[in-house]
């Protein structure tokens, strides 16, 4: 992540002192704690040692595997105040925010713990016709070693996408946390030590490396078995390339430019409670929050009064009352005002706030009518509380304009009777239907995106398939009736087979 916009208060930029860096509150750009920036000597040794401890976590078994992940789920429960306190601290987000970021993070753990030997193990599959005299199985082994790299606006539930699915797939896991919030990723790893130390095990299976973009860097050219990025598009190009340098592969998580669509028929106060909401929950900072809204003309006055009500009443703050914390990462409070500026230079009407919105280290909810396409706040991620309303004549302009962008991360749509008719047509990876962000807590569904958003997915079966490499085994139970893989074949086997494929397929 760059530093360059304004500071969300004096001195708030992470500090490099030395080798160190510091991480910080960002309501009140207080230091909370100083970490090492680790190099690529130090994040190499991290690897070695994974590599070591991947061998016995490989060697639980995906019984063993289940037992512990339990026990570690267990500590994050009880730990669950004690971990929000971190979360909030480092990101500014409310208590509750950061207990729901856990809340859901737990239940992909249980999830991705339960299901692994069901989706992994190994299994038969049918040989065929033609490999009728062979038992063929199918497994799915760990790579060793994953790499995360994580962001900082969930940084509890975000990378546990990665790092619980790749646990419970086998892999020991080095984890990267954004350079906001180390001291999260380091209260995850402590965790799971302290459960594993508990159950009388002293494994590094999940280690924490600290630094900036360099660091992240130098984990992509460590020799991981595989790189789990998630983070903005930009840095994710970054990721791939320095992957690439060893063929190592990657799974790419990245933004978004979510769309809400407001069909004629929809539930109009449950769709402006998910375009407030979705847009502007955790300060708007958010991949797969809400930013464009598209409502359709006959219902487009009533659904925006009820918008304007609801957004009227959500407040910016770090009070236990307010309704999300500050910008997390200052630079973002300049990437708000922008589009503000630019929307509204082009014509755009705001509804809710304004420029005046954007008082570091804080935005006020913002909502922009009218805005045009060509708008940066219609055409870039936005990650502040900022949504767009537009009018569009139906479901179908409402379709084609969702899907007018690189991104393709997740939607909402909102109609009683064609809600999973529009969804089929959105080009994305997942979409509520008369919901926000819901794909996100069921665990058996894949998450992740097309396009500039990335490829790849955590969660679900998916997920955990991400972690681990298809292995095929054929053994031969009998002398094939007739054999065609040899010198010694004869011409009356491939006539025979040719005879046998011609019944077979070319009727
Ligand atoms: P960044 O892309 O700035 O950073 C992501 C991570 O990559 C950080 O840990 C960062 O370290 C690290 N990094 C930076 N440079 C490099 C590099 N050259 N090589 C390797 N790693 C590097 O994203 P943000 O942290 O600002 O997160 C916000 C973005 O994440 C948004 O675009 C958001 O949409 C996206 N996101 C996507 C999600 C998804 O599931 N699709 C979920 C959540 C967020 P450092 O912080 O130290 O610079």
């Amino acid at each position: 992540m760059t530093q360059t916009g304004t500071p969300a208060a004096p001195d708030a930029q992470p500090s490099v002192a030395g080798a160190r860096f510091d991480s910080l509150d960002p309501r009140t750009g207080e230091v909370i704690k100083s970490y090492p920036v680790h190099d690529a000597e130090h994040v190499n040794a991290m690897v070695v040692r994974a590599g070591e401890a991947a061998g016995w976590w490989a060697e639980q078994g995906f019984a063993g595997r289940r037992t512990l992940l339990g026990q570690w789920r267990k500590l994050l429960v009880k730990r669950l105040d004690q971990l929000a306190e971190v979360v909030s601290s480092e990101t500014g987000k409310p208590l509750d925010d950061a207990r729901l970021e856990l809340v859901l993070a737990v239940d992909h753990l249980a999830w991705a713990a339960r299901h692994a030997e069901r989706v992994l193990g190994r299994r038969k599959v049918g040989a065929g016709l033609l490999m009728s005299n062979q038992r063929a199985t199918l497994s799915y082994p760990p790579f060793g070693v994953v790499g995360v790299i994580g962001p900082w606006n969930y940084p509890v539930f975000t990378p546990m996408g990665s790092i619980a699915y790749a646990l419970a797939a086998g892999n020991a896991v080095v984890f990267k946390p954004s350079e906001l919030t180390p001291g999260v990723g380091h209260a995850l790893a402590d965790t799971f030590a302290d459960a594993l130390r508990a159950a009388g095990h002293d494994q590094p299976v999940l280690q924490v490396v600290t630094g900036f973009g360099e660091t992240g860097a130098a984990l992509c050219r460590s020799g991981v078995g595989k790189l789990a990025f998630t983070g903005s598009t930009a840095t994710g190009r970054r990721v791939m390339v320095a992957c690439a340098e060893n063929l190592t592969p990657v799974l790419i998580e990245c933004g978004g430019k979510d769309p809400l669509i407001v069909d004629a028929d929809a539930d109009l106060d449950a769709a402006a409670d998910a375009a407030v909401w979705g847009g502007m929950s955790n300060a708007g900072q958010t991949c797969v929050g809400v930013e464009r809204v598209y409502v359709v003309e006959p219902v487009a006055d009533e659904f925006l009064r009820r918008v304007v009500a609801r957004a009227h009443a959500v407040r910016a703050g770090a009070d236990p009352s307010a309704d999300f914390g500050p910008m997390t990462m200052p630079a973002q409070l300049d990437v708000v005002a922008g589009q503000v500026r630019d929307a509204l230079d082009k014509g755009a009407h705001a509804l809710v706030g304004g420029m005046a919105s954007v008082r570091a280290p804080y935005v006020e909810p913002v909502v922009l009518t009218d805005v045009p396409e060509d708008s940066t706040a219609i055409t870039q991620e936005t990650f502040g509380p900022l949504i767009t309303v537009n009018r569009v004549p139906d479901a179908e302009e409402a379709i084609t304009r969702a899907n007018a962008t690189a991104y393709g991360l997740g939607a909402s749509v909102f109609s009683a009777k064609h809600g999973e008719e529009i969804a089929a047509r959105l080009r994305c990876g997942m979409v509520a239907v008369n919901g926000v962000i819901t794909f996100a807590g069921v665990p058996a569904l894949p998450f992740g995106g097309v396009g500039d958003s990335g490829f790849g997915r955590i969660h679900g079966e998916d997920g955990l398939r991400e972690f681990a490499r298809a292995q095929a085994v054929t053994r031969q139970r009998f002398a094939p009736p007739i054999s065609v893989m040899t010198f010694t074949r004869g011409k009356r086997s491939m006539r025979r087979i040719i005879a046998l494929v011609r019944a077979v397929h070319g009727r």
